[in-house]
């Protein structure tokens, strides 16, 4: 039988959204802009293109994905699965409140 869940690399740096794809024997990252956030264990997350998120389906379990957006993967970001993206929650409820308290 083969392991269900994904060999996982060294970490990435933030704000990198490139294909994280290495397969065994691969000198580099696969680093085709990436168009999928895939959350492994609500620990580890990691980045793919369309291509190896047909083949993360196929091969691997994972916990949840979205489409990559305008925060993912950005430092402080929070992966927010009830809407299906990653976001700062706090700063944007903070922000409509201080809107909020502003207005006269
Ligand atoms: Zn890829
Ligand atoms: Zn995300």
């Amino acid at each position: 039988m083969t392991d269900p869940f994904v060999p996982k690399g060294p970490p990435r740096a933030p704000g990198d959204r490139t294909c994280g794809h290495k397969a065994k024997g691969d000198a580099d990252y696969c680093g085709q802009p990436g168009t999928w956030h895939v959350m492994w264990d609500a620990v580890d997350n990691s980045v793919s293109c369309d291509k190896h998120m047909t083949l993360i389906r196929q091969r691997w379990v994972y916990d949840d994905r979205h489409p990559i957006g305008a925060d993912c993967t950005m430092p402080g970001a929070l992966w927010l699965y009830h809407e299906h993206r990653c976001g700062f929650p706090d700063e944007q409820r903070q922000a409509a409140i201080s809107l909020a308290t502003t207005r006269s």
